[in-house]
């Protein structure tokens, strides 16, 4: 069982398989949902079909459901550098966020902090390349907007996570 060392809500979801590849992307999305309690109770039900690592609440609450080891059902129809199965090569974290359905709201403080503090844990121990942390629209362009054009990837970047435009990297704290 691989969990996050961080503090967590374990609320398993019996939608997973096996990986069929290792583990070498980390995947954003948002929820588009309503409430993190109803996105959790969504990813957690076997007829939804989907699933995913860990979600992380407005209140920056960490909630993982599948194993980091298994295959979460997140990404969907999707492709990136020549590989199709997504799903089986990354960790999936979602986002709770209305999305669409609240006009696109803020990402507040506390929950890209943990959002923060979580990839850093998953990147670490997977040692995942900062080219490889990507949201879902970049993996299903046309298909999927999440995370979103408000999510943080600059603030994310400064942070060591993910890759931004221009960015001196060499400069930062990582
Ligand atoms: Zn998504």
């Amino acid at each position: 069982m691989i969990r996050t060392g961080l503090p967590h809500i374990w609320c398993p979801s019996p939608n997973f398989g096996e990986r069929k590849s290792a583990v070498d992307m980390l995947l954003m999305h948002y929820t588009g949902m309503n409430s993190g309690p109803a996105a959790v109770n969504w990813l957690r039900a076997e007829k939804s079909g989907v699933s995913c690592h860990y979600l992380v609440d407005v209140d920056g609450a960490i909630t993982q459901m599948v194993c980091e080891s298994k295959r979460a059902w997140h990404a969907g129809k999707s492709y990136w550098q020549g590989v199709e199965d997504i799903n089986s090569c990354s960790v999936g974290i979602e986002i709770q966020n209305a999305g669409p359905l609240a006009a696109f709201p803020d990402f507040p403080d506390v929950q890209i902090a943990a959002v923060i503090e979580l990839s850093k844990d998953i990147i670490a121990r997977h040692a995942i390349v900062a080219e490889r942390v990507l949201g879902h629209s970049d993996v299903a362009p046309g298909r999927k907007i999440d995370p979103g054009e408000k999510f943080p990837w600059e603030r994310l970047a400064k942070a060591g996570i993910g890759v931004w435009p221009n960015m001196d990297r060499a400069a930062l704290e990582v």
